[in-house]
């Protein structure tokens, strides 16, 4: 895992109940350059078996419920992470949370479509929104842009590139709200990282590659675990240069 880390004060991830969110939480816990506190999120926490054994091992790993569609359940989130962050705020937000609406043209509806916008790109937005004064108290303490001083990434799918969506690789994956809902994030990032620039945040977008998790499905060719070790070497060694960027978990950057 990139050292950068070991300069990240505050790290959030949200949906870390389960597949690659609990993986991040799990590899930044247990990793040599632990960020200073880790907040992961979860719906249920409850329910969260996997994550609350974590929680009981590392000290500087606290869970906080929050439901990504819910308003409330963001404006509450935001309160209880500002009393654990207060004056280091908020050094770096990864908005994991995801769902996958599969329909195609023939089984796709508006109440399908508006569901998985919901999650997958509305709340990333209202997120960032609600937790903004936190990550500009961190930006202001800091230089240059990474997660040594702010950063906002969002998980994404190359699933959503309009360009990839096109010939041989148009015939598969026929995902309407899925696949548009990720084209959204895109544009959602790329509004937003106009918006934080002056104030020195960083923001973009990240392929996390096809993973297998309970979405990704038993056939995808890495595990969590490698995935997850990529993308964090990824997000560590952020800098101005990947400022409004859209990447593969291998660095590369992707077509929009
Ligand atoms: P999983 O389905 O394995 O996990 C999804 C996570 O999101 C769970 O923790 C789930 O919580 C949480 N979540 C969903 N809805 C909400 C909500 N309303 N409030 C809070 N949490 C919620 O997915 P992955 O781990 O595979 O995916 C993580 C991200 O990576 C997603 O954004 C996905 O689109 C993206 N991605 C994944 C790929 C893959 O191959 N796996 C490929 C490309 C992108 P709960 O347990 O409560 O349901």
């Amino acid at each position: 895992m990139s050292s950068a880390f070991k300069n990240c004060k505050t790290l959030m991830v949200t949906g870390a109940s389960r597949g690659l969110g609990l993986q991040m939480v799990e590899s930044l816990a247990t990793g040599t350059c632990s960020p200073g506190k880790i907040i992961a999120t979860a719906r249920d926490p409850g329910g969260a078996a996997a994550l609350r054994r974590l929680a009981e091992k590392f000290p500087n790993l606290h869970i906080v419920a929050l439901d990504v569609v819910s308003q409330e359940s963001i404006e509450k989130a935001a309160q209880e992470v500002d009393q654990l962050v207060r004056e280091d705020g908020l050094s770096c937000l990864i908005n994991n949370a995801g769902i996958n609406v599969v329909a195609n043209f023939e089984t796709v509806t508006a109440e399908k479509m508006l569901e998985n916008f919901h999650t997958n790109a509305v709340a990333p937005l209202m997120i960032t929104k609600a937790f903004l004064p936190l990550l500009k108290r961190a930006a202001a303490r800091g230089t240059g842009m990474g997660v040594h001083r702010a950063a906002v990434i969002n998980m994404t799918s190359l699933l959503g590139s309009v360009e990839l969506n096109w010939g041989e690789r148009a015939n598969s994956f026929k995902w309407y709200p899925y696949r548009t809902s990720k084209s959204a994030l895109n544009m959602v990032t790329r509004c937003m990282a106009v918006d934080m620039e002056a104030d020195g945040i960083l923001c973009m977008a990240l392929h996390p590659g096809w993973v297998r998790t309970d979405m990704g499905g038993p056939q995808a060719p890495l595990s969590a675990e490698e995935s997850i070790s990529s993308v964090l070497s990824v997000i560590g060694g952020l800098s101005e240069k990947d400022h409004g960027s859209f990447l593969h978990y291998t660095g590369e950057p992707l077509p929009w």
